[in-house]
């Protein structure tokens, strides 16, 4: 039996490696991937350029939700990867720096950036066989999702992860500042007033503080199996 056009929700803290997760998943079983923070990075991206975001990590709101309308971001699938789009312009870059990280947990507090994206993402996922990550999929954008995983690692592991890959980028940063800023990312997700981070009662724990790739494939797809049945080919290419 091979899995049917279901949709997977994949949520978690900050830099718990949700979308390397997600992506290796929708490669093996032939699902859309979409990365629902990368709306939120575009939307404080936007803000950011358009003068709309103050140095305290506060927004002039009235500005941002009349701009909002007007924003075209989208996903592209392009050589087998789902990029975010600003109109005809690729952002993918732009929006994955340290300083856009920061500015994309407060924008993502206001629910009416909330709402656009949801949006957004309802639209992205209408034709369903889609694995989605995030902090709210299986809680609020998709609560009927055949199956929820949450994610987690320990907190310096993640940082030590995140902290490697922003160094390759380029990016001038340290270690501490990497683990402070992811930590005061988990705690605003998770203190906010609108769709906070929290598991839901039927999403499986994957904490993967030591486990490899390869590893977490063969928990999903015995996750899988033990729900769907057995897959016609389990042979797996990572
Ligand atoms: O997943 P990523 O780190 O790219 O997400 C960027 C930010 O967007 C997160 O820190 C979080 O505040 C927010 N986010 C959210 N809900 C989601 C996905 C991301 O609030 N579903």
């Amino acid at each position: 039996m091979n899995i049917p056009d279901i949709i997977i929700a994949v949520d978690g803290y900050s830099s718990t490696g949700k979308s390397t997760f997600a992506k290796m998943v929708a490669r093996e079983f032939d699902f859309l991937y979409l990365d629902s923070g990368a709306m939120y990075r575009g939307v404080a991206f936007c803000a950011m350029e358009a003068g709309l975001a103050r140095e305290d990590a506060t927004f002039d709101e009235p500005a941002l939700k009349a701009l909002l309308p007007s924003l075209d971001l989208h996903f592209r699938r392009t050589d087998g990867a789902t990029k975010l789009y600003l109109g005809e312009r690729c952002i993918e870059t732009e929006i994955r720096t340290l300083n856009v990280s920061n500015y994309a947990s407060p924008v993502s507090a206001l629910p009416f950036v909330r709402h656009f994206v949801d949006d957004r993402l309802h639209a992205f996922a209408a034709d369903g066989r889609v694995i989605m990550d995030g902090r709210d999929i299986g809680t609020t954008v998709f609560p009927d999702a055949q199956v929820k995983i949450f994610m987690t690692a320990e907190p310096a592991e993640r940082a030590r992860r995140r902290y490697e890959e922003l160094i390759a980028k380029g990016e001038n940063v340290t270690l501490e500042e990497v683990g402070k800023s992811l930590a005061e990312r988990d705690y605003r997700d998770s203190h906010r007033e609108t769709s906070p981070l929290r598991r839901a009662d039927d999403a499986y724990v994957l904490d993967n503080t030591h486990m490899t790739l390869h590893e977490e494939l063969v928990w999903m797809l015995g996750l899988l199996q033990g729900k769907f049945g057995l897959l016609e080919s389990p042979g797996l290419s990572w």
